[in-house]
């Protein structure tokens, strides 16, 4: 292209030359003829001559123009070949997916380094073939779009690790009329097939938890209909079981409810300013008569506040309910539970003061704190919950925060609970870009610490 813009200008400047050149000496000659110092014959031929140098000079320029441009015309289209695939390249290497594209004659002509990995190719080796996929799916998915145009998606397993997912469209890249290489990316079905299994899974358990009081107290209906019908002694005893899988179904339904809420409104930041001590002493003195009739001592070594904080009230407050009310399930009757609350001028310094080393005891992180980039974190509040209970077995603590996990199931010992409390707890602190932990000694009791920032600007 440059070359070409050189000889126009080059040409046009060397006529404008001969032109001013031709134009003065048959001025020069018109002023000799008048003044008589050349005859008119010789002038005439004179102006001839001129006149026709100058023609023959401008058709040997048009010669020469004619000359190079076949010459620059072959060269442009190679050079813009040329610059097609370097864009080409630089497309596919910055695409986070595996991506590639593939020409007519079935030639890998750009690949990227997550297609590379992927397919287990050379990186960056030019001149493969794109049999070395080694995937007859997605070869005959190519051979079409080349032959008919159009798109095609196909699913593709077991292309690096057995059990991956992966989605490939096959897109036509066309020059004129016809398909001369085919666009190649990629997309992992794996967190989609994950999202779904869990969604899955949770619905089958959720209707297994509801089913298994159901069936009691229907079981329950049918001997009172039938076996039991004139066994009125036995009656309050079924009718007392009955109240009891009530419950807990109707406990079952508000968790599900409230960990439904609590997904849909995940992605919104909290606005509200609330106080944070205002909160844990609200729910100590809700529970405080539960814990008298259990006969458990509080011990309460709380901040005098206020300890301001940007939060959902609501969703703070069952955060304290639902570990204050574990650890007086599970506590004795004489037993202490302590409570230990307040503010630090850094997350981190939060998360220190929540997991203050208890000596001996085994400690999970159930979730790690996440600031806010660019939101100021210089405050933050924390909590621990301390109780003398029958404490945790280490190999369960990882899973405490898993939906519907119980400890007592997996001993076999009675299910008490919906297994939902701590499910609920995480969500909400993962919502308040806080942190969650436990520890435990066997015997001894459990220990439950949250920190999280107290302003979080988004
Ligand atoms: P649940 O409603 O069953 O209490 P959670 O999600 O709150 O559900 O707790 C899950 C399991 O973790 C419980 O079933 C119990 O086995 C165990 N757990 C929770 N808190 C404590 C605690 N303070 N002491 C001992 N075990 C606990």
């Amino acid at each position: 292209m440059a070359i070409d813009t050189d000889y126009t200008e080059i040409n046009r400047r060397r006529r404008r030359d001969i032109a001013i050149l031709a134009s003065g000496s048959i001025l020069l000659l018109l002023v000799l003829w008048v003044t008589g110092a050349l005859g008119w014959i010789e002038c005439l031929t004179a102006v001839l001559l001129i006149a026709g140098g100058a023609f023959a000079y401008n058709v040997g320029i048009v010669a020469s123009a004619r000359v190079h441009r076949p010459a620059i015309r072959t060269r442009s289209p190679r050079s813009s070949r040329a610059n097609q695939h370097q864009a080409q390249q630089m497309i596919i290497a910055a695409l986070q997916q595996p991506a590639m594209v593939i020409d007519a004659a079935g030639g890998l002509v750009v690949y990227n380094l997550s297609a590379a990995e992927i397919f287990n190719l050379p990186a960056g080796r030019a001149g493969l073939s794109a049999a070395s996929l080694r995937h007859p799916e997605l070869l005959t998915s190519v051979e079409r779009v080349l032959s008919e145009g159009g798109s095609v998606t196909c699913e593709l397993s077991a292309v690096r690790q057995p059990g991956q997912v992966w989605l490939a469209k096959v897109t036509e890249l066309v020059s004129g009329d016809t398909v001369r290489a085919v666009l190649v990316v990629m997309t992992d079905q794996g967190p989609v097939r994950r999202a779904e299994k869990a969604r899955a899974d949770f619905l089958a358990n959720a209707s297994h938890e509801l089913r298994t009081p159901l069936t009691s107290i229907s079981g329950f209906l049918e001997t009172m209909q039938g076996a039991a019908r004139e066994d009125r002694e036995a009656w309050p005893r079924f009718v007392d079981i009955m109240a009891d899988q009530t419950a807990h179904m109707r406990d079952l339904i508000s968790d599900l409810l409230s960990l439904s809420r609590i997904e849909l409104s995940e992605h919104k930041a909290p606005t509200t300013e609330v106080d944070f001590a205002n909160i844990v002493n609200e729910v100590i003195e809700a529970m405080m008569p539960v814990a008298e009739a259990r006969g458990v001592a509080l011990c309460v070594e709380g901040e005098a506040g206020p300890l301001p904080m940007v939060a959902v009230e609501g969703e703070v407050k069952q955060v304290v309910q639902n570990l204050l009310s574990n650890a007086l399930k599970y506590s004795a009757e004489g037993s202490e539970i302590h409570l230990h609350f307040g503010g630090a001028t850094s997350l981190d310094a939060a998360e220190d003061a929540a997991s203050r080393t208890w000596s001996g005891a085994s400690r999970a992180a159930l979730l790690l704190a996440r600031p806010t980039i660019g939101a100021q974190h210089s405050r933050a509040v924390w909590l621990r919950i301390r109780d003398h209970g029958p404490g945790i077995d280490e190999a369960f603590l990882p899973r405490l925060g898993e939906r519907f996990f119980r400890v007592d199931a997996s001993r076999g010992g009675p299910v008490e609970g919906t297994g939902l409390g701590l499910a609920i707890v995480k969500h909400i602190m993962a919502h308040h870009r806080g942190g969650l932990a436990v520890e435990s000694i066997p015997d001894e009791g459990s220990l439950f610490s949250l920190w999280m920032p107290a302003l979080v600007l988004e």
